[in-house]
């Protein structure tokens, strides 16, 4: 049975911390030394570090892809979200990140999101060691 983090999202995009979550499932699971793979199991979704300080930059991000990725562009894609797809293909499915005496090793203005590309809709990540 994988480790597995629920996230509500509400709105169609949007970047979700989920730092802390991730942090207290390397507690839980007593893991001290090695990797931490967050792992995103949709198309329509992704996971990304990037700065958490100020959420600034989190809605640049946002407002960019949706100006380089436009929801109503021309796709062949039936279902009416291509741009979703797209958007999740550039952030990336997983990420790696060390973890040394049981916390992850992030730098100092590093925080794990969640990115919702198609929302809201109830999500999930995959969390896993090695
Ligand atoms: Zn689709």
């Amino acid at each position: 049975m994988p480790i597995s983090i629920s996230i509500r999202t509400d709105s169609r995009i949007d970047m979700i911390d989920i730092t802390s979550m991730v942090q207290k499932k390397i507690m839980d699971a007593g893991v001290t030394d090695g990797i931490c793979v967050v792992y995103v199991p949709h198309t329509t979704a992704g996971i990304t570090i990037n700065e958490g300080a100020d959420p600034a930059v989190c809605m640049d991000i946002m407002t960019r892809l949706d100006e380089l990725i436009p929801r109503n562009g021309s796709y062949r894609h039936m279902e009416g979200n291509s741009d979703s797809h797209i958007k999740s293909v550039i952030t990336g499915s997983s990420i790696t990140v060390p973890v040394e005496r049981g916390h992850l090793v992030l730098g100092t203005w590093q925080k794990i999101f969640f990115c919702e590309f198609d929302g809201p809709r109830s999500r999930k990540v995959y969390v896993a060691f090695g």
